[in-house]
């Protein structure tokens, strides 16, 4: 089994982090930052993310587990005094993997450009450099509305509690392969018109966004900002790939979501 411990590198993530390396190394574990079977992530939610697409390139290898040096994370779910107990499930025990959907986002755009595909573990988000967004949105072919406001968020489930759920989008189970389209703040007059609900797409059903006018976009994937020149379009769908994390204890998922916004 070989590991990576990446922090978040503030000074208790980075003790954290060598305390479990320390561990790792007495179980005779072996630290790999090419190919690693599992990646430990210490900080929080956005470390995660990082390591997400540090390794996105052989999601189908390995897996993911976070630890919080801050407050209960969706992905870094394990408490820094839990580290001893976590390094022990990983060296000793055959662990559970559960696998969660991600986000595909290909960016075409006009002119001898290619187009760019990403993978999303949270969400892509849609934004102007200047003004709002007009764009035609077609869902599997179909015109469907065509939106003019402050712009689009694209989620996974597993995103659904992120920047969807601030937008007044549902909260997914991450098992539904799915994606889900939030608005933020559309305009809706005369010329205007939007369903204004957010949507839930299932797998194979390829959501497009055209805009209708040349424009540069600020684009979002998870905390990636891109500056988008000449766009076409923007195509986002299910993925492929599945995120896979470790799993050496239950921990359901409404439970994280209890605890994260209801009780916490
Ligand atoms: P960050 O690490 O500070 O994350 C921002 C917050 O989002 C943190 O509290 C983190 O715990 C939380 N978060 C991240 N993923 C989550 C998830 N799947 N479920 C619930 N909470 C989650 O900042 P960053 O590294 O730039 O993180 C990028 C993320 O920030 C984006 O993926 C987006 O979801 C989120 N975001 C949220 C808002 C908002 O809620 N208004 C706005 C912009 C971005």
């Amino acid at each position: 089994m070989k590991y990576v411990v990446r922090s978040r590198g503030d000074h208790e993530s980075n003790v954290i982090s060598q305390k479990i390396k320390n561990y790792l190394q007495e179980f005779q574990l072996i630290e790999s930052k090419e190919a690693p079977d599992i990646v430990i992530s210490v900080g929080g939610d956005g470390t995660l993310l990082e390591a997400f697409h540090q390794y996105n390139h052989r999601l189908d290898e390995m897996s993911f587990v976070g630890v919080h040096t801050g407050h209960l994370g969706f992905y870094a779910d394990w408490q820094p005094d839990e580290v001893e107990k976590l390094v022990i499930h990983i060296a000793k025990t055959p662990f559970k993997v559960v696998e969660y959907p991600l986000l595909e986002v290909i960016i075409r755009h006009y002119g001898e450009k290619k187009s760019e595909r990403y993978l999303a573990l949270n969400e892509c988000s849609v934004k102007s450099t200047e003004g709002s967004i007009v764009m035609d949105i077609e869902i599997r072919g179909e015109l469907f509305e065509t939106f003019r406001g402050d712009g689009l968020c694209i989620s996974t489930p597993s995103g659904s509690t992120a920047y969807n759920k601030a937008l007044g989008g549902a909260i997914l189970h991450p098992s539904l392969a799915s994606i889900q389209l939030a608005e933020m703040a559309s305009i809706n007059n005369r010329v205007y018109r939007t369903v204004g609900s957010p949507l839930v797409l299932p797998q194979h059903h390829t959501c497009l966004l055209r805009p209708i006018k040349e424009a540069d976009f600020q684009v979002t994937i998870d905390h990636l900002t891109l500056l988008q020149q000449d766009v076409k379009s923007i195509q986002c769908r299910v993925a492929e790939e599945k995120v896979r994390f470790a799993r050496f204890r239950p921990f359901p998922f409404w439970k994280r979501v209890k605890e994260s916004f209801v009780t916490g």
